[in-house]
C-alpha cells in the first residue's frame, strides 16, 4: 500500500539571532520544498534528501557547502553523508575542499561504490570520475567567513593547540550543519547531513556529521535521523543511532528526539539538534539549545519554525 511521504529539514542548531531568523526560515523553507517536490514527482527518500540538502549546500546562510566556516589555514572544508534506510547503503566525504554540493558525492558513493567512504583528494577524485565537477576552494569562500575567521584567530590565540578557547560558548563555533530526513511512497526513509565543520577547525578534523550512526543514520527497520551541533559529544554518544535504536524498540520519535537532546547534554554536556522519522511516518524535533532552523512538509501540514522542542 503506498505511503504518505514527509520530509522534515533542518538548518542548525544554535542561538539563532533574531535578525538571522529570517534568512534561516527562508532556508529551511526552500530547502522542504525542493525536497517535497521530488517526493511528489515520485522520487524516492533518498532523492528527497538529496535534493532539499543541496538546497542548503547552496545557501551562504548555512554551514554547509560555499559560505561555509573557515579551518585554521582559511579554507573550507566539507563533511557530508547519505544512508538509504531500505538498503542500509550509505555514501559519506569527509574533508573535501572542491566539491560545491557534498552531498551529491555522498549519493554517488552510495550507488556507485561497493564503499561507504572517500576522504579528501581520493573523495574528490572519486567525484570527478562520476561526472561531478570540482570547483576550487576560493569558490567556497565567502568575504563574511574570512572576517569571521580573523576576528576569532586575534581573540583566541590558540598556540596551535585545537582545543576551543574555553571562555567561547562551542555553539557560537558549530551551527547551520544542515541535514533532511524524507519517507517516500514506498514506504523507505533516508536520512542526509551536510556540513562545513567547526569555526577554526584543525585541518584534517572530521565531524560528526558525516559519521555513520553519529550525524546520520537510516534504517527502515527503525528510524531515520540527521544531527546537529557540536560534533565531539555527538560522535562520542553515536547519537544518530542510540535514537534510532530506540524508536526501533518502540518509543515514539517525537519522544526519543527531547530523550537524545536530554542524554547528550546530560551525558557529556553537549548541545545540538535532531530530527528522526520512523517509516510509519511518526517524527520527532527537538534541541537543546536556544533554536533551531527546521521546515516540515506532510500531504495535510507545511510548517517551519525556529524553536520546537518535543
Ligand atoms: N556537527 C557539526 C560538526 O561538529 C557542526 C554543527 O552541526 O553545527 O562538524
Amino acid at each position: 500500500m503506498p505511503t504518505n511521504p514527509v520530509l522534515v529539514v533542518h538548518g542548525g542548531a544554535w542561538a539563532i539571532p533574531d535578525d538571522m531568523v529570517d534568512a534561516h526560515l527562508n532556508g529551511v523553507r526552500n530547502a522542504a520544498a525542493a525536497g517535497w517536490r521530488a517526493l511528489e514527482r515520485g522520487g524516492s527518500s533518498l532523492d528527497a534528501v538529496e535534493e532539499a540538502v543541496v538546497v542548503m549546500e547552496d545557501d551562504e546562510t548555512f554551514d554547509a557547502g560555499r559560505g561555509s566556516f573557515l579551518n585554521r589555514d582559511g579554507k573550507v572544508q566539507l563533511d557530508a553523508f547519505i544512508m538509504d534506510g531500505a538498503t542500509l547503503r550509505g555514501g559519506g566525504v569527509g574533508c573535501v575542499e572542491r566539491l560545491r554540493n557534498p552531498v551529491r558525492a555522498a549519493r554517488k558513493i552510495l550507488s556507485d561504490s561497493p564503499h561507504v567512504y572517500f576522504v579528501a583528494e581520493g573523495a574528490e577524485r572519486f567525484a570527478a570520475e562520476h561526472g561531478i565537477a570540482l570547483c576550487r576552494n576560493e569558490d567556497l569562500i565567502i568575504p563574511r567567513e574570512v572576517d569571521r575567521l580573523r576576528e576569532y584567530q586575534a581573540q583566541h590565540s590558540t598556540g596551535g593547540n585545537d582545543l576551543f578557547a574555553p571562555e567561547i560558548s562551542h555553539d557560537m563555533l558549530s551551527h547551520d550543519t544542515v541535514g533532511a530526513v524524507a519517507l517516500d511512497r514506498q514506504g523507505n526513509i533516508a536520512a542526509a547531513t551536510s556540513t562545513g565543520g567547526t569555526l577554526n577547525k584543525a585541518p584534517g578534523r572530521l565531524g560528526d556529521s558525516s559519521l555513520i550512526g553519529c550525524g546520520c543514520y537510516a534504517d527502515n527497520l527503525s528510524a531515520a535521523a540527521s544531527t546537529t551541533g557540536w560534533g565531539e559529544p555527538i560522535m562520542k554518544l553515536v547519537l544518530a543511532k542510540w535514537a534510532a535504536d530506540r524508536v526501533e524498540s518502540g518509543s515514539l520519535p517525537e519522544w526519543i528526539a527531547q530523550e537524545a537532546m536530554n542524554y547528550l547534554k546530560q551525558r557529556l554536556d553537549g548541545h545540538g539538534g535532531i530530527i528522526l522519522l520512523d517509516a510509519q511516518g511518526r517524527l520527532g524535533i527537538a534541541h537543546n539549545t536556544p533554536r533551531m532552523a527546521w521546515a516540515l512538509r506532510t500531504k495535510q501540514e507545511e510548517d517551519a519554525g525556529i524553536t520546537r522542542n518535543g
